[in-house]
């Protein structure tokens, strides 16, 4: 049966590299609030003139706009199952999942915490980059590409860094995290759909403790 989870935890945590495993190895679809509002960006639409400041700085973009795009997409090709990555990050995102998930008749079958210590967010933030064609997570020290510059998965040459993941951007981004989002912790704590990881682990580690708890779900 198809399985729908959240990924949730700070900036840095694993979230993306995990998400991505999950889709080559399960067949679920990642859906990332943060990779669809950088592509609002790219494209040059209205919403993505409007958000493109609050992001560079490390804020949270409104609910309206997030929960807008989750709508959106979680009606196109996702039976496979879902990953939600980066969403919901506050309550209200909480609430408002839970109402369109009853409203689609879906179930929300784990929320899975990665846990990690502040100390490691800098430096996975700040030596991050990702394949510019198929979104493929690096890091210069940790995980960089075989050959120099090129894709392990799918060839491509297109390597990206974020505008958002300097030290500076990260201290906002952290604080957004700890005021409006790890409330979220406690809340699906109390719904009995909290499961915890450690974020810490080699990349392969969390992907077997994952795959641990989506087997028992
Ligand atoms: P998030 O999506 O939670 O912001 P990412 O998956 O993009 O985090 O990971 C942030 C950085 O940390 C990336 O450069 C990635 O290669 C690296 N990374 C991810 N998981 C691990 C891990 N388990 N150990 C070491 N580095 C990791
Ligand atoms: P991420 O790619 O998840 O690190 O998100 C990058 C940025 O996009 C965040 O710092 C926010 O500005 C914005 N963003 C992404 N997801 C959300 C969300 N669910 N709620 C509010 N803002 C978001």
């Amino acid at each position: 049966m198809a399985k729908n989870i959240i990924l949730l935890g700070p900036p840095g945590a694993g979230k993306g590299t995990q998400a991505k495993r999950l889709e080559e190895t399960r067949g679920m679809v990642q859906l990332s609030t943060g990779d669809m509002l950088r592509e609002a960006m790219a494209s040059g639409s209205d919403m993505g003139k409007r958000v493109a400041a609050i992001m560079d700085r490390g804020e949270l973009v409104t609910d309206e706009v997030v929960i807008g795009l989750i709508e959106e997409k979680l009606g196109q090709g996702t039976s496979g199952g879902v990953i939600f990555d980066g969403f919901p990050r506050t309550l209200k995102q909480a609430d408002a999942l839970g109402a369109l998930m009853a409203r689609l008749g879906r179930t929300l079958d784990a929320v899975i915490e990665m846990q990690v210590d502040d100390a490691v967010l800098v430096r996975r933030i700040t030596g991050r980059y990702t394949c510019g064609q198929c979104g493929a997570v690096y890091h210069d020290e940790t995980r960089p590409t075989k050959v120099a510059g090129t894709c392990d998965v799918c060839g491509s040459t297109e390597m990206k860094r974020r505008a958002d993941d300097t030290e500076e951007a990260l201290k906002t981004r952290l604080m957004e995290y700890y005021k409006k989002t790890s409330p979220l912790i406690g809340y699906y704590y109390a719904k009995g759909q909290l499961r915890s990881v450690d974020g810490l682990a080699e990349v392969d580690a969390v992907a077997a403790a994952i795959t641990k708890v989506l087997d028992k779900v």
